[in-house]
């Protein structure tokens, strides 16, 4: 099948209220295009310099979404590229998005990234310290946290995943319940091509696909 065939086959399986985003790293612009033309309305890039080329083409009928590792010096052309940044986990990147988006009269809606596998290796803020962070992120007025991402552990276990994105959704109800300014959690971004359907059943509303959207990466 290609690209517009297996968009349409999930977007049809997906339940109303899940979000697709489609994980279009080491991808083509044309390629981001024709899954584009086939129903995707979020692109995900893990790359700003392919975020910026695929933008060009793709233009902004679409929202882009970070979903890489942002790097401080990138942080400036992030925050002109994207809709979202769903990979905030430390204060220093979050205080920089803060600054860039001051300048340009911006507000950047991010996902605070747990490391629910707690896993050294990972990005992503360990689940016991992510309370704290969120507490400090809400006092930046230019960013607007709504919600969390998480990979889940990358064993790839099931039962593993399973706990992982279940710890992460707790600790979504927990942080909304404290009602903080500049926080209004909305998304649980979790599951990609292996792991979304489990990530659904933990509580899911955001689902990162890109093998079963692309096919395989090279
Ligand atoms: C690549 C990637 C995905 C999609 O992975 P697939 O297994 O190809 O579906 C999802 N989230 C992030 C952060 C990624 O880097």
């Amino acid at each position: 099948m290609g690209i517009a065939d297996n968009v349409k086959q999930i977007l049809a399986e997906l339940p109303a209220g899940v979000k697709l985003v489609a994980a279009a790293k080491t991808k083509t612009p044309q390629d981001i295009l024709e899954a584009v033309e086939a129903g995707i309305k979020i692109v995900g890039e893990n790359y700003v310099q392919e975020a910026e080329a695929a933008r060009q083409i793709v233009g902004s009928k679409v929202e882009w979404h970070f979903i890489g590792h942002l790097q401080r010096n990138k942080v400036k052309k992030a925050v002109e590229l994207f809709d979202m940044i769903e990979t905030v986990d430390s204060l220093e990147i979050a205080t920089e998005i803060d600054k860039r988006c001051g300048q340009t009269g911006k507000v950047m809606p991010v996902l605070v990234e747990i490391n629910s596998g707690w896993e050294a290796q990972k990005a992503g803020v360990m689940p016991e310290d992510a309370l704290e962070l969120i507490k400090a992120i809400a006092e930046l007025k230019n960013i607007r946290v709504e919600g969390l991402m998480t990979m889940g552990t990358a064993t790839g276990e099931a039962e593993k995943l399973r706990a992982n994105f279940r710890e992460t959704k707790n600790l979504f109800d927990q942080v909304k319940q404290l009602h903080l300014p500049n926080v209004d959690m909305k998304y649980l971004s979790m599951g990609m091509t292996d792991s979304y359907k489990i990530a659904m059943e933990e509580g899911a509303n955001m689902v990162r696909i890109g093998s079963k959207i692309f096919g395989a990466r090279g």
